[in-house]
C-alpha cells in the first residue's frame, strides 16, 4: 500500500475497528489488564496509520504516557480542579488536565462575538 493513497472507506474501516478495540479494552480490563492494554495500543497503532483523530471520549479513557486503557475508580483517579478535570494515572503516575467543555464552547462563543463586534465598528481587514 503506498502512503497517502487511503480510500474513505478504508478510514471508515479503521475508525471502527479504533472504536471496536477501545470498547474490548474496556471489557477486558477487569479480568485481563494485559490483554486490555494491548487492545490500546492496538488501537493507537491503527489511528497512528491513518491519522485518525481518537473521539473525546476515548482519548481520555487511556493513558497518553504508558498507553494503558483507564478506567476511573480502577486505575486512574479523576479529579476536579480549577475548573480542570484531572486524570491521573495510576499506572503510571501521570495527571492530564482537561478544561470543561462547557467552558471551552462559551470561550469560542465569546471570540465569535468579539470578532463579529470588531467587524461591525472597524473597517479594517487585519
Ligand atoms: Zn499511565
Amino acid at each position: 500500500m503506498r502512503r497517502g493513497r487511503r480510500q474513505k472507506w478504508m478510514i471508515k474501516i479503521a475508525e471502527e475497528r479504533v472504536n471496536i478495540l477501545f470498547n474490548r479494552a474496556q471489557e477486558e480490563l477487569s479480568h485481563n489488564p494485559e490483554r486490555s492494554h494491548r487492545h490500546v495500543q492496538m488501537a493507537r497503532n491503527i489511528a497512528q496509520k491513518y491519522n485518525l483523530k481518537i473521539n473525546s471520549h476515548w482519548n481520555r479513557r487511556h493513558c497518553k504516557s504508558c498507553h494503558k486503557f483507564l478506567q476511573p475508580g480502577v486505575n486512574s483517579q479523576v479529579r476536579l480542579k480549577n475548573s480542570r478535570v484531572e486524570i491521573k494515572c495510576l499506572e503510571c503516575g501521570e495527571i492530564r488536565r482537561i478544561p470543561y467543555i462547557r467552558e471551552k464552547k462559551e470561550r469560542r462563543r465569546k471570540k465569535i462575538e468579539y470578532n463579529t463586534f470588531k467587524k461591525g465598528t472597524n473597517e479594517q481587514i487585519t
